[in-house]
């Protein structure tokens, strides 16, 4: 490879050339959001507009929009509430939600990737204390998208409110709010190319969501701290993009495609999985016996590809990747899972480099038997 290919996506995404313009441009601004004079009512004009297109994005209402420090921040706001006694999730949940709190009811999944509908109802038949049920939207390893609707209808009708972390999803596929019928939503902006460290949590009914962070009243009373005015900024600015490329994006399954049956031609035992499920188009998981995700990530980083063996947060760990395990994955194909994830920087030529270098990784193996 020439020039470096970035296929880590899922991990962070670019920031955008119009983010970054955007963010310089509203620190260069200044102002206070909450402040009365002009300094101030410019900068919340800048953040309300921002609301508005994130909103849009998801097919929410701004006002049911609140500004967080991150999509960590966002779930943990949703699923920390006193008033929920219960807290049933899914096993293959970013560990925003994983561990939010200790006393989680874990729902499990089927082989395939796709949560266990059927223990889910049994999970919410089992107690009449005050639940709430979190299931993410896609899954940020294999990209398999999970049966929300489905599982929001059996949540309610059991009285349980739902949660749905979308920081995957939203920006890479259409997602709207109203008809998931969630009652609240989890999203990033680093995941689609806005800045690092701004998340939103879309809700329902705002009124009811409790604070998180305490000792301010920004966001409507709901999330304390001066807001992030050029981090929202460039928030809002790549919702807006993403939301206009959603159509590229999608068209990214292509390359994806691609890309998986190379290495299909080149190791017909390896393992793709979610491969026939509905899935994120940018994402690829992959596995082939005796070639570690360690010697992968590695070999393909010194050929100029930058991938990842799981989630980034759980990077340096040598161990099935936890949602690999709840889908029953043995260690031996765990521990040689890869996560290729694009996005709008990428090309078929950076497919044919990725190729090109993971051929090479395969017949060291087969070389050293
Ligand atoms: N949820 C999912 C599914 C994710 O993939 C991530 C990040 O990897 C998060 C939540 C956390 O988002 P943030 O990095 O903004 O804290």
């Amino acid at each position: 490879m020439t020039s470096r290919s970035y296929l880590d996506f899922n991990a962070t995404a670019p920031t955008r050339p119009e983010v970054i313009d955007a963010v310089a441009e509203a620190m260069r601004e200044g102002g206070n959001a909450s402040s009365v004079h002009a300094d101030g009512r410019a900068a919340r004009t800048r953040v309300e507009k921002a609301r508005q297109h994130v909103a849009a994005l998801v097919g929410a209402d701004p006002t049911g929009v609140i500004f967080t420090g991150s999509g960590t921040e966002a779930n943990n706001q949703a699923l920390r509430s006193d008033n929920i006694e219960r807290l049933i999730v899914s096993a293959i949940e970013h560990e925003s939600v994983l561990q939010a709190r200790s006393d989680a009811v874990i729902c499990p999944v089927s082989p395939e990737g796709l949560v266990d509908l059927d223990a889910l109802m049994r999970l919410l038949a089992e107690s009449d204390a005050p639940t709430m049920v979190s299931i993410m939207l896609a899954n940020n390893e294999t990209g398999i998208l999970q049966p929300i609707p489905e599982a929001v209808r059996l949540a309610h009708d059991a009285g349980a409110l739902f949660h749905c972390d979308a920081v995957q999803a939203a920006g890479k596929i259409p997602v709207d709010t109203r008809a998931l019928g969630v009652d609240s939503l989890a999203l990033s902006a680093h995941k689609i190319g806005g800045p690092q460290g701004v998340g939103a949590l879309i809700c329902k009914t705002p009124s009811t969501m409790p604070r998180f962070v305490h000792g301010g009243g920004q966001e409507s009373g709901l999330r304390a701290g001066t807001e992030n005015v050029p981090g929202i900024v460039g928030y809002g600015v790549a919702a807006e993009s993403a939301l206009a490329g959603l159509n590229e994006f999608g068209a990214l399954a292509e390359l994806r495609d691609d890309l998986e049956s190379k290495v299909l031609a080149i190791e017909p035992t390896a393992r793709i999985f979610g491969k026939d499920l509905d899935r994120l188009p940018n994402t690829s998981k992959f596995a082939t016996k005796g070639l570690t995700s360690e010697v992968q990530v590695m070999g393909l980083d010194l050929d100029g590809a930058s991938i990842s063996a799981g989630s980034a947060c759980s990077a340096g760990r040598v161990e099935t990747p936890y949602v690999l395990a709840a889908m029953g994955v043995p260690d031996e194909l765990g521990l040689c899972a890869v996560r290729v994830s694009l996005g709008w920087t990428t090309t078929s030529q950076d497919v044919h480099g990725f190729i090109t270098a993971w051929q090479k990784l395969h017949d060291r193996k087969l070389s050293q038997g």
